[in-house]
């Protein structure tokens, strides 16, 4: 495998996907606007540079795994970034969760400078994102996603294409739609158990066994039991999911009802101070609700 990928953004799932883009053997330029970010990647071959343009010059591909829309307007708009340094192979896959009306807007205007922007939204968590076994969404162009695969290969499992620019944000944002009423059904059953004694780890595995069995409950439900609440997909960044959806619901108009009521349970989360822990401690507002 050869190629030179320009990777922006080496967070909690960025530097996973940074990593794995090398050990699959591509050349890897990665920049974060946190100095020492990628400090870690080095003994893996990343190169970690200091500009974005560091990064685009002499890249067959730019990927970004950043936190909302406007990091990426950011990378895109700003002094340095995509526009003015378009990348050699002339294609940008933006990995973050954003807004999808924002995703067509910027992909318009690097088509005019001849750069094919895919949106590329993942699921899996940093879990996947170690194991290089996400769930890939992809938006755009079909040629460009073809140009990508290999790259998103080293990345995941499960690739699809899923139609225009914006429609992999769209679908991870229906994606995000169904994990947090999730993540806020589970929380209801624990506390109503808690309330009546129950066993809570004998539950969950009671519930893995039947209808009621999901992801959620698999991944985080032993996290919130025993309250550990270390970050793995923040709480904040749960409610900027959110409030992309409400914000689609409402540029084409779909009520969304059980989403705006759990968009409010995460602020209440937030307003605990748990916006930098992971979605788990949504857990935790019951703490305070049934005074435990
Ligand atoms: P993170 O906050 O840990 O990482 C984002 C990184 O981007 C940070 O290191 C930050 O310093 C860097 N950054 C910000 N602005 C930058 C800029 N202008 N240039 C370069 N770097 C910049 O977030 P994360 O958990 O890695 O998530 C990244 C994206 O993936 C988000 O959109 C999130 O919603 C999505 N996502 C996260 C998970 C998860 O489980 N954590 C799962 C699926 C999708």
């Amino acid at each position: 495998i050869s190629g030179i990928v320009g990777f922006l953004g080496l967070g909690v799932m960025g530097r996973e996907m940074a990593r794995n883009l090398a050990q699959a053997g591509f050349t890897v330029r990665a920049f974060d606007i946190i100095p020492g970010a990628g400090d870690a990647l080095r003994s893996f071959g990343v190169e970690i540079v200091s500009e974005i343009s560091a990064v685009t010059r002499d890249a067959d591909i730019v990927i970004s795994m950043l936190p909302d829309t406007p990091q990426v307007e950011d990378i895109v708009r700003g002094s340095d970034g995509l526009l003015s340094n378009p990348p050699r192979g002339k294609l940008f896959v933006d990995m973050s969760t954003i807004a999808p009306e924002a995703t067509r807007k910027l992909s318009q205007e690097l088509l005019a400078v001849g750069v094919t922007m895919l949106d590329a939204p993942v699921s899996g968590g940093p879990i996947g994102a170690k194991n290089g076994t996400l769930s890939i969404m992809v938006g755009g162009d079909a040629g460009g996603f073809e140009q990508a695969t290999p790259y998103l290969k080293a990345m995941g499992t499960t690739l699809n294409h899923v139609g225009a620019s914006g429609a992999g944000q769209t679908v991870k944002l229906c994606n995000q739609l169904i994990c947090g009423i999730n993540i806020q059904a589970i929380c209801e059953a624990l506390a109503l158990a808690r309330a009546w004694n129950i066993d809570l780890p004998q539950m969950r595995e009671v519930l893995l066994g039947g209808s009621a069995a999901s992801w959620m409950l698999d991944k985080l439900g032993p996290a919130m039991i025993e309250g550990d609440v270390s970050a793995g997909f923040r709480i904040d960044l749960m409610m900027k999911d959110l409030r992309l959806v409400l914000e689609a619901a409402q540029k084409h108009p779909v009520p969304l009802p059980a989403t705006a009521l759990v968009a409010t349970q995460y602020q209440n989360a937030q307003a605990y101070g748990e916006g930098a822990n992971g979605n788990q401690a949504l857990f935790k507002v019951y703490d305070r609700l049934t005074g435990q």
